[in-house]
């Protein structure tokens, strides 16, 4: 009987909490736009491009090369499982031997391949990053190395990091995710699973600067991250920004000494954010894609922001499983989206004549802006009799929900609950 009480509340709370949180916003976000609800993909369009007779393995990176071209970095047969790595972060199946096959494949954004690369090269490939020359920058986890290698070629011009040794030291990387580059060659390393911390270095490979640490409390600070995951030069505006994966969260810093600027999160994006790509258009642009959470509410998708806090759209709804990477045309009207099972490669393209809503519920952005607006909003609601009513029953609605939801929650965890064993068991890739 108990149990039934609880699961009706349950139910109530879950057809109740997208109502309440639209009206507390109201005003703010367009009631036609259900971010909650799958399959929205309002301005964006998944085309098929790449043929099915390509055999992928887990495809972890992609990136766009100034001519537009699309570099997908793979992983063979390999996979990134429990016995991968052992306890100190060294990889255990080195004596496979690297991926025999190319890992680096390119392709015009038609979907042709124009290239080749990187066969018995690597062991467990992560980022790849082309930069303004058409250099390739990767990170393979195995190696706990990054390398840099010549437009269009296999030949290494830079490599960093000690083969297979993974350390904390400012000579050795652990896990290493992803590259940035800018303009002057300068770039950023994320490193990554086991550091949590960004590195500068110049083009000759010189460490230059590096922030960052692993969380040591409930509630992160902005320089304690939690997996970097993904990385994105802002070149115009000076910033760099990262997908702090497990804190749910896009961290931007100064390019020019790595202080803190901005950061963005969302309830609808939810608390796993994988990648993060840029393209200057309508002002800057940030694209996004998630991961699964322990919410059933928050749908894996990609996600279009401003810089100024606003998602803008999203895409992808109901056919990403496992997104791991995106990148962007030079324009920002093609975005490209990897996965890692099912190894798809998806090809996002903006339909311009569309309208696409926008929607300004961004309670934890920052810099602190975009908060007057939310606030600003909050006291219309209040004026007269009626919104102050609604408001308080909406408090009392949200409140008794999360009693409830906390409730639940720990029931969950004391029976071992499916998601939450799924959650632990993909920390890592
Ligand atoms: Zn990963």
């Amino acid at each position: 009987m108990t149990e039934n009480v609880l699961y009706s509340f349950i139910i109530c709370f879950l057809l109740c909490g997208p109502v309440v949180r639209t009206h507390s916003l109201r005003g703010e976000i367009d009631n036609e736009y259900s971010p909650l609800g799958s399959g929205v993909s309002e301005g964006w369009t998944a085309v098929p491009w790449i043929s099915d007779d390509f055999n992928f393995g887990q495809i972890s990176g992609v990136s766009v090369d100034p001519s537009d071209n699309v570099y997908l970095f793979h992983r063979g047969d390999r996979t990134w499982d429990y016995d991968t790595f052992t306890n100190n972060n060294v990889y255990s199946k080195k004596e496979n031997g690297p991926i025999k096959e190319a890992t680096i494949l390119i392709f015009t954004s038609e979907g042709k391949l124009l290239n080749k690369l990187g066969a018995n090269m690597f062991f467990l490939p992560h980022g790849i990053t082309v930069d303004n020359d058409f250099n390739i920058y990767v990170t393979d986890v195995a190696l706990h190395q990054v390398m840099k290698l010549s437009p269009n070629s296999s030949k290494i011009l830079l490599k960093l990091g000690e083969d297979f040794v993974p350390g904390t030291d400012l000579k050795h990387f652990c896990k290493p995710t992803s590259v940035a580059v800018l303009a002057n060659g300068d770039f950023f390393v994320a490193d990554g699973y086991c550091n949590s911390r960004i590195m500068k270095f110049n083009s000759e490979g010189k460490l230059i600067l590096h922030w960052g640490r692993r969380p040591s409390g409930y509630r992160p600070d902005d320089y304690q991250l939690q997996i970097p995951h993904a990385l994105a030069v802002i070149e115009d505006k000076g910033l760099l920004c990262t997908a702090d994966r497990e804190n749910g969260r896009i961290m931007c810093y100064t390019t020019k000494n790595g202080n803190y600027s901005a950061q963005y999160s969302s309830d609808y994006m939810g608390s796993r954010l994988f990648s993060v790509a840029y393209s200057p258009v309508s002002g800057g642009e940030l694209f996004v894609v998630n991961g699964k959470s322990s919410s059933s509410l928050i749908h894996v998708q990609g996600f279009v922001l401003s810089l100024n806090g606003k998602i803008l759209g999203s895409f992808g709804a109901g056919s990403l499983k496992t997104p791991h990477d995106i990148a962007t045309s030079s324009n920002g009207s093609i975005v490209y989206v990897v996965e890692i099972g099912p190894n798809r490669a998806w090809k996002f393209v903006y339909n311009a004549g569309t309208t696409v809503h926008q929607i300004t519920e961004t309670p934890k952005l920052f810099p602190q802006e975009s908060k007057p607006a939310l606030l600003n909003n909050s006291s219309d609601e209040g004026e007269g009799l009626t919104g102050a009513i609604l408001v308080t029953i909406s408090c009392f609605v949200f409140a008794f929900g999360l009693l409830i939801v906390v409730m639940y929650y720990s029931k969950s965890r004391k029976s071992g609950n499916a998601d939450t064993k799924r959650l632990l068991s993909n920390l890592d890739y």
